[in-house]
């Protein structure tokens, strides 16, 4: 069983995904956690309340006093935790679909639980050895108000304000109906800035856009920009761990090209910038510029975190890490992707010229994807036997973090296996549209008859 996958349980709430299921989840994390005190926390899915109910009743039934949040950023509860020093159950998907749910966990230091301490609740869940309390033993529930507030008292404390308040900045805001309604308005409001928003209204059926914040759903954003004298637009999905930015003319910025913009504005010689395998060129071409290293790891932001802390106890310095997705960490502020301070470090490069300038130099790649879908192992290994041949007859670097990237003078491709479904990924990425088609091309056509030859 592998049920916390890179970003926790998810799933079609009611159907993959029930209350019992929740229930018994957190009775295991209960028992695994064996402490006096946790909080529960949610997103503003439908049927978030149900689950958060759910999740308390597990951890009340192994004896621990739980903190009831409400309706929190994913980042403003990880404040929460490490500033109350309580280990956090979140019930959220992230940029899933609305009828998703899921369920993340946050530890007493405000970070992502480690694989190490999942595993462990895993086999709690498998063996059933829950530790119940005694009926006379068991936790309280108690109503906890204004972590919302503090959250966005923290982000107000560690944003540059001066140089945002002092530019007179329009921004339009789209939260997606989640839980960042509650708080990113508010919090660029008291940064200075004049805020516009849109799908603002908290609303677990997300009536006006999906949470996922991809440009097929962030059309009335570039409108609203388009349509205003906006300076930028800022977008999170449904937990507001994420920013996605669009430019005064309402063009949409590639998440890539914003990495790239904040690394440049933050990396100095001999700093190191932590990313995924599918990480885009430019980043690089950013760390070379500067003097700065830059380290892969596997897909998912537990692994990025895990390497953050690997290289910071070795001395290293890790000021910016993320992906192109908007999930974007400063470690020095808090070790958690955060999608309002993300767009405050955003707004800090716009004060000084238009977001178009901000992100140009990192414009004019292309980035191509192909999934290579496969029946069952033996093709599965045959694919990944014809990658394995295609990356050592490569005259060039070959990078095997996560599958196999080949890294050449003018773009790059990548093939690994994904972690949740019967497929192979292929990325591909350079400046020319030519080129990006014949790495990614090349790669699927090579792996198509790798699979074809099973079938044969
Ligand atoms: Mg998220």
């Amino acid at each position: 069983m592998k049920l916390f996958g890179s970003s926790g349980v998810r799933g079609v709430a009611n159907n993959d995904l029930t209350p019992e299921f929740v229930l018994r989840v957190a009775t295991a994390v209960g028992t695994a956690w064996g402490a006096s005190e946790a909080a529960v926390a949610r997103d503003t899915r439908a049927t978030g309340s149900t689950f958060a109910d759910a999740a308390a009743s597990g951890l009340r039934s192994t004896g621990i006093d739980v903190h009831r949040l409400g309706v929190v950023p994913t980042p403003g509860v990880q404040a929460y935790a490490e500033r109350e020093g309580v280990p956090t159950v979140v019930i959220t998907a992230s940029h899933n679909p609305p009828q998703y749910n899921g369920l993340k966990l946050i530890g007493t230091d405000g970070v992502e639980l480690p694989v190490s301490d999942l595993e462990r609740i895993e086999s709690v869940l498998r063996t059933e050895r829950f530790a119940r309390a005694r009926w006379d033993e068991v936790g309280a529930a108690r109503r906890v108000e204004g972590a919302r507030r503090a959250y966005v008292d923290d982000l107000l404390d560690a944003a540059p304000r001066e140089r945002i308040g002092g530019a007179d900045l329009t921004i339009a805001l789209d939260p997606g109906h989640g839980a960042g309604s509650l708080t990113s308005p508010d919090f660029f409001r008291r940064l200075g800035c004049s805020v516009l928003t849109i799908h603002a209204q908290p609303d677990g059926t997300f009536p006006g856009r999906d949470p996922e914040p991809v440009p097929g759903n962030l059309g009335d954003l570039a409108r609203l920009v388009r349509t205003t004298d906006a300076d930028c637009g800022i977008a999170h999905d449904g937990d507001a761990d994420r920013a996605i930015f669009f430019d005064e003319r309402g063009e949409y910025i590639e998440g890539d090209a914003a990495l790239a913009a904040l690394a440049a504005a933050t990396l100095d010689a001999g700093d190191t910038v932590v990313s995924a395998v599918t990480a885009s060129r430019r980043l690089q071409d950013v760390a070379r510029a500067v003097g700065a290293d830059v380290s892969f790891t596997p897909v998912g932001s537990t692994n990025i975190v895990a390497q953050i802390r690997d290289l910071e106890e070795r001395g290293e310095s890790v000021p910016i890490a993320g992906e192109g997705n908007g999930g974007i960490f400063f470690p020095e502020y808090r070790l958690a992707r955060d999608g309002a301070y993300v767009g405050a470090r955003f707004l800090s490069l716009v004060a000084d010229r238009p977001a178009s300038a901000v992100v140009a130099e990192w414009d004019g790649y292309r980035n191509v994807r192909r999934n290579i879908a496969y029946d069952d192992d033996t093709e599965r290994e045959a694919i990944m036997a014809a990658i394995e041949e295609r990356a050592s007859a490569a005259d060039t670097e070959v990078d095997t973090t996560d599958g196999y990237r080949l890294d050449y003078d003018d773009g790059w491709v990548l093939a690994r296996p994904s972690g949740t479904e019967p497929l192979v990924r292929v990325y591909a990425e350079a400046r020319e549209h030519d080129r990006v088609t014949e790495l990614a091309e090349g790669m699927e056509r090579a792996l198509e008859r790798a699979r074809a030859g099973v079938e044969a």
